[in-house]
Parts: C-alpha cells; sequence; structure tokens
C-alpha cells in the first residue's frame, strides 16, 4: 500500500476573480520509505499540489482523492492530515509574531500527538536538533520567521520535520535561497530524519541541485497542472541541462 496515494487531482484557487483551476488530473503514488521528486517551471502548480494536498483554505480540491496510509485526507482540515502524518515545509514560511520556534514546535507536537511531550525529554530532543542543523540554541526563543534569514526559515522547516516525525513529508523549494553550505546542512537534516524515521518524501525543486544531496527513487516531470513524466534519479540531470521548454505548449 502506498503511503500517499494522489489519484486524479483536480484543484482550484481562490483569487480575486473568482475560483481559478490549476490542477488538471495529478496522479501520484509514493510507496513507503521513498523519495520522489517533483520539478517543473515556474507556474506549474507545483506549490498549488504542496497546498491542496496540506489543505490549505485557498486551494479547494474540486475533483479525485488523495490517500496516507490507505486512509481517505481528501476531506480532512489541516490539522486532522497534520494528525495523519502529512507535513509540509512551506515555500514562503509564515512569519507569526508573538510565537517562539519552541513554543510553536511544542503546541504543534501536542496537538498531532495528542498529549504534551514530556518536558525533559522534549527538551533534549530539541537541543539536539537545533545542535544537527548547526542552528544556535537562543534561536528557538526568537518569534517563528519573524526576520529569519532565507536559511533560517529552511533550517527551522528541517527544524519542524525532525521533531514532529511525520510519515510524509512535502518539502517546497526547501533548497531555493541557499548557499551551498546552508544546502549541505538543510539536505542532511532531511537524510537524517528520512534515515531515522523512514518517512516518505515528496521533494518539490525547480533545480536539480539538492538531488545530489538528497537522492530520490523517482522524479517527475510537473507542467500544465499535472504530471506529464516519470523517470528515474537520471531525468534530474537531463531537465537542468535541457530545460522546460518542450513540456510547455506554446
Ligand atoms: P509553482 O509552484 O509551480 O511555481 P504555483 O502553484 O505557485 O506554481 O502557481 C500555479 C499558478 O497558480 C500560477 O499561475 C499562479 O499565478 C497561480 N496561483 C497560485 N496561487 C495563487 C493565488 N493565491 N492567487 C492567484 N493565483 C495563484
Ligand atoms: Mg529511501
Ligand atoms: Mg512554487
Amino acid at each position: 500500500m502506498p503511503t500517499l496515494e494522489i489519484r486524479n487531482l483536480h484543484a482550484s484557487v481562490e483569487t480575486t476573480d473568482g475560483m481559478k483551476p490549476i490542477l488538471h488530473g495529478v496522479n501520484l503514488s509514493i510507496g513507503d520509505g521513498e523519495i520522489h521528486a517533483i520539478m517543473g517551471p515556474n507556474g506549474s502548480g507545483k506549490s498549488t499540489t504542496a497546498y491542496a494536498l496540506a489543505g490549505h483554505p485557498k486551494y479547494r480540491i474540486t475533483e479525485g482523492q488523495v490517500f496516507l496510509d490507505g486512509e481517505e485526507i481528501t476531506d480532512m482540515t489541516p490539522d486532522e492530515r497534520a494528525q495523519a502524518g502529512l507535513f509540509l515545509a512551506m515555500q514562503y514560511p509564515v512569519e507569526v509574531p508573538g510565537v517562539s520556534v519552541t513554543n510553536f514546535l511544542r503546541t504543534a507536537k501536542t496537538a498531532i500527538d495528542g498529549e504534551a511531550p514530556k518536558l525533559r525529554e522534549w527538551t533534549k530532543r530539541v537541543r539536539e536538533a537545533t545542535e544537527a542543523l548547526k542552528v544556535s540554541p537562543d534561536f528557538v526563543k526568537r518569534d517563528l520567521n519573524v526576520g529569519f534569514s532565507g536559511g533560517e526559515k529552511k533550517r527551522t522547516e528541517v527544524l519542524q520535520m525532525e521533531l514532529l516525525e511525520p510519515k510524509v513529508a512535502i518539502l517546497d523549494e526547501t533548497d531555493s535561497g541557499l548557499d551551498v553550505d546552508a544546502l549541505r546542512v538543510v539536505s542532511e537534516g532531511v537524510n537524517r530524519v528520512h534515515e531515522r524515521t523512514g518517512n516518505s518524501i515528496l521533494l518539490i525543486t525547480h533545480y536539480s541541485r539538492i538531488l545530489r544531496y538528497v537522492k530520490p527513487d523517482f522524479v517527475h516531470v510537473f507542467a500544465e497542472g499535472k504530471i506529464v513524466l516519470t523517470g528515474g534519479p537520471e531525468l534530474a540531470d537531463e531537465l537542468e541541462e535541457r530545460g522546460y521548454d518542450e513540456y510547455i505548449e506554446a
């Protein structure tokens, strides 16, 4: 049974001019512990896919179904999806003034598990995770994403994944805006969590760079609202070389 199964997903986004259809039949099946990469041109609907899967209120699923470990999550609230084991690292993480990273993490963990983590054990795990991600322990006292650099935001996303231990992690352009050193730290973090928890990962990216560090089992080309080609890891380098033009209708 696949961990994440997307069947014929159609979704629209709420705009000021009404609902705009963006996804036109996405099909994807991710097996237990697999890493899948989605690559594609800007504006093709990659982030829309991520938001539709996570249950963002502005992105409405109009047709199709999504299953997580065999359980249908299509009509679940974002909280219920998170409890079912889904996690989204957003392309543009939201700033939350007044809520510290540490309080946010503990609240999220409590909501997902249905009980608060034991304080001493939790404090230790947060400290270990921040050390591994090469951020100072004081970092978690700051307001979530407020004034964070691009690299700090992406590290915070990986920190969340490390501590929340989702079955399925969707990482939307977690590599964007990172220099080589930050990319390595973030990639190592993703790999560490993957190896420790055996999670499944959907890695959305525009460039093949991160795929040298985080090795996908499958690469999918996304264009104009759906997956148009699936291949192995070698496809990433071919795409980098040839670009996406051949997948876009004139
Ligand atoms: P990608 O992540 O592949 O770059 P997106 O999913 O962000 O693509 O966007 C796909 C299309 O949907 C684009 O044409 C974009 O302008 C449109 N879109 C996405 N979100 C919104 C929104 N909140 N309001 C209006 N249009 C949107
Ligand atoms: Mg694997
Ligand atoms: Mg995007």
